[in-house]
């Protein structure tokens, strides 16, 4: 695969060509990119505040109405690997979210808040009234039997955390599916693959057998049971990481995880200069609470 610059001489043609000999190659070319995440779990009512669904809404009719662009998740990667044009992603961000219960997916009952539009449905109206292109990247909880138990205690338990439309989304490619762990090593469950009981934080995945049943197992079950080749993208549960992870499994163990970068929550976009293994996001209702403070936050890093 074509391997791009970030160098380029202004005004001179695509990236890497142009520069006559002896020219210095200033001209770095900017990759700013914001990741959005999004959590559609997040229900406690219906105002942008308190419900990421009507906060993905609105901020989709801002970011469009700004003249930014949204990209592909995979492909902000490619480009900070080098195997992408960045021009692609200029004046662009991209979208995720994490968990990957059927809130992303189904238009839902929420039991005290109502119908509930699934974020799938809200980038399709987006798509269909701005004829723009949109995708969101969901980071799944992989492990179905920690689903079975999150979904009695972390929503209702309806059983509204099951994969079955994990292949519809990625047979549609409007969400693509990658991994956000095994079991989150979630505090309410009652056993994880962290058997110290170091529950509720991801900094305790500290050794290879834990980074392994938390990482490299989810992948295969997506592999498996989703779609191979992915993208091959990790979200850190919290976006907590530890040196074990950032500098030793991670970058060590690639043929065994199978993953090609990693993101956590650092309010930052991703640059050239980004760790691989620590990706920045903004998280809704934590770095910003309104689409002024969004695009705000938007403008002020590029
Ligand atoms: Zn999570």
């Amino acid at each position: 695969m074509r391997r791009w610059s970030r160098f380029r001489a202004p005004g001179k043609g695509p990236p890497g060509i142009g520069a006559r000999c002896g020219a210095v190659l200033a001209d770095t070319i900017g990759m700013r990119v914001p990741v959005l995440t999004y959590h559609s779990n997040n229900v406690v009512g219906n105002d942008y505040a308190d419900n990421d669904h009507v906060a993905l809404a609105d901020d989709l009719d801002r970011i469009h109405a700004a003249g930014i662009g949204i990209v592909p998740l995979s492909r902000v990667v490619d480009v900070r690997l080098g195997v992408a044009d960045p021009v692609s992603v200029e004046n662009a961000v991209a979208l995720c979210c994490d968990d990957g219960s059927w809130f992303d997916w189904h238009d839902m009952d929420h039991p005290t808040c109502g119908r509930q539009r699934s974020f799938a449905n809200i980038l399709r109206d987006f798509a269909r009234d701005t004829g723009a292109p949109v995708h969101m990247t969901s980071f799944v909880i992989v492990s179905p039997a920690a689903r079975v138990v999150l979904d009695r205690t972390c929503l209702v338990g309806r059983g509204w955390w099951t994969d079955a439309w994990w292949p519809d989304a990625e047979r549609e490619g409007l969400i693509a599916i990658e991994s956000h762990s095994w079991d989150h090593n979630h505090a309410t469950l009652p056993e994880t693959v962290q058997r110290d009981g170091r529950r509720g934080t991801f900094r305790s995945i500290d050794t290879h057998a834990l980074a392994d049943a938390e990482i490299r197992q989810a992948n295969d079950w997506l592999d498996a049971h989703v779609r191979t080749p992915r993208a091959g993208l990790f979200a850190f549960p919290y976006g907590e990481t530890n040196d074990y992870l950032l500098r030793d499994y991670l970058p060590r163990h690639a043929a065994e995880h199978r993953l090609r970068a990693a993101f956590g929550t650092d309010s930052r976009p991703v640059g050239f200069d980004s760790d691989r293994w620590n990706l920045p996001r903004y998280v809704c209702g934590h770095h910003w609470r309104s689409p002024d403070a969004l695009m705000r936050l938007i403008e002020s890093r590029r």
